[in-house]
């Protein structure tokens, strides 16, 4: 029988191989923003066993993004906090913008 408990999520929980990486990831974002405002990014992961073929998901990171930084938890727990390094930075520093398209637009 398999454990109950999961530490590792690239881990096979039928025969404990460790696999690379999964074979296929996908976002899951939190409509609604936490205690400090900020939107909670799931990133899921699905994964196929090498050695004997078993597939499971799980979460593989978290990230929360918003305010003035952003936050990336990894599958050991570990969390990474990004201040100023932005991937696209726009003309208002803060602003952390997430495919909104609600936004006023003005020409
Ligand atoms: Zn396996």
């Amino acid at each position: 029988m398999p454990k109950r408990k999961q530490k590792e999520i690239d881990i096979c929980p039928n025969c404990g191989t460790k696999v690379d990486k999964p074979v296929k990831t996908w976002n899951l974002v939190s409509p609604l923003p936490d205690a400090e405002g900020r939107i909670t990014i799931t990133v899921m992961g699905s994964y196929v066993c090498p050695n004997c073929g078993y597939k499971w998901r799980g979460v593989v990171s978290k990230i929360k993004a918003g305010g003035s930084s952003v936050e990336i938890q990894g599958k050991n727990g570990t969390v990474k906090k990004i201040g100023d390094e932005k991937p696209e930075k726009r003309d208002e520093g803060e602003i952390i913008e997430l495919d909104l398209s609600d936004l006023d637009e003005e020409e």
